[in-house]
């Protein structure tokens, strides 16, 4: 995006801890005073609604952007995709000690199996992690490397969008229409209404640090986020819930449809995913919440060792709790659990050759 400007926008936490608030605003001003990028303030990703003026105004961002939020990297960067706000996973520098093992954005995405994003534009969305650092130093850091790093790169968004066969559907990035609710809880897009960009609200006309819907009203909300560059789309999500939250798409590809649908405090479908691609962004568990790294398929699962129940038997108990309050009968194992699941656990593994072992050290 030769001659314009990095976007970087800040999505507020859901908190009111004056700590966050203060370093939400302390990273706003330094980056208001330097002058080299458009600052944005915008709601908590995670509970905007399609329609809501804050997930509007990301739509209408149409080069690389900085998103700092929250929540983990991976959860932030798949629940934009899931909203159309797509890119590619920017690599930043910007690690706490726990990320120290994580693979480069783009070592991941060279090892990735998964199905992918579509028609992702070429530009980057670098997340970055508030609750990383509890200073604006480490941010404003890797901020001012990414905007010297933007400025030797001449990415040309519309170049790309006029060569692309599906040039109708990717100028959305640069022209985006407005979404919004057709009364049946399903968001659409409306040719009728205002865009966004012609009634001054572009980021490209923005005034720095501009609060794009940071004032609107927002209620906590609770979906899954599809990774997908780890689903592999093959479909046992969609078998196991039984809440109708999941779908596919024109493509056959898999999909969070009616995402309103899920039971609020529920991980179970994550815990059944073979690929740890289900994201529950706010749940207390940092796998489940998108932290880096394989997760969830635990080489050697300890809790085992104490009769406690495996990932699959959790997850059927939790989605019988839901099935049980909402005056339906519990089924147990006996809906949705992949036949690989009870191959896995009717066959020798790890755990029993580990039990071996105890046994052969004659305790
Ligand atoms: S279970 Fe996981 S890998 Fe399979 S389709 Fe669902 S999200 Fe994708
Ligand atoms: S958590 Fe439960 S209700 Fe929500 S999508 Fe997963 S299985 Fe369905």
């Amino acid at each position: 995006m030769a001659g314009k400007k990095l976007t970087v926008v800040i999505s507020q936490s859901q908190s009111k801890n004056p700590a966050h608030r203060e370093l939400e605003e302390t990273l706003a001003a330094e980056l208001m005073m330097s002058g080299d990028v458009e600052v944005s303030l915008v709601p908590h990703l995670y509970d905007m609604s399609h329609d809501h003026s804050g997930m509007l105004f990301l739509k209408g961002i149409p080069g690389d952007i900085v998103f700092a939020s929250w929540l983990y990297p991976r959860a932030a960067f798949w629940t934009l995709d899931r909203a159309g706000i797509r890119g590619h996973e920017g690599i930043t520098t910007l690690h706490d000690e726990e990320d120290e093992e994580e693979l480069s954005a783009e070592q991941q995405e060279q090892a990735s199996k998964g199905i992918g994003s579509v028609d992702a534009p070429p530009r980057k969305i670098y997340c970055l992690d508030l609750r990383s650092f509890g200073d604006a130093e480490p941010y404003l850091d890797e901020i001012r490397r990414l905007v010297s790093e933007a400025s030797t790169q001449t990415v040309d968004l519309m170049s790309f969008i006029q060569g692309n066969p599906k040039q109708e559907q990717m100028e959305r990035y640069l022209n985006p229409l407005p979404i919004v609710n057709n009364g049946n809880g399903q968001p659409t897009n409306n040719g009728s209404a205002q865009n966004p960009q012609q009634n001054g609200s572009s980021p490209n006309g923005a005034s720095p640090a501009e609060t794009n819907g940071a004032s609107e009203k927002v209620t906590r909300r609770w979906y899954p986020v599809i990774d997908y560059s780890r689903c592999t789309n093959c479909m046992e999500c969609i078998d196991f819930c039984l809440f109708g939250v999941y779908g596919v798409d024109t493509l056959d590809r898999i999909l969070v449809e009616e995402q309103d649908n899920c039971k609020k405090g529920c991980p179970a479908c994550s815990r059944v995913c073979p690929e740890n691609a289900i994201i529950f962004p706010q749940h207390k568990s940092a796998q489940i919440a998108g932290a880096p790294g394989e997760v969830g398929n635990l080489k050697i699962d300890l809790s085992q060792l104490f009769g406690a129940p495996t990932a699959i038997e959790l997850a059927a108990q939790e989605r019988d709790t839901e099935l049980v309050a909402d005056g339906r009968e519990a089924v147990g194992l006996s809906v949705g659990i992949p036949k690989r699941q009870t191959e896995e656990n009717a066959e020798r593994d790890e755990l029993d050759d580990m039990l071996d072992d105890l046994d052969n050290l004659g305790l």
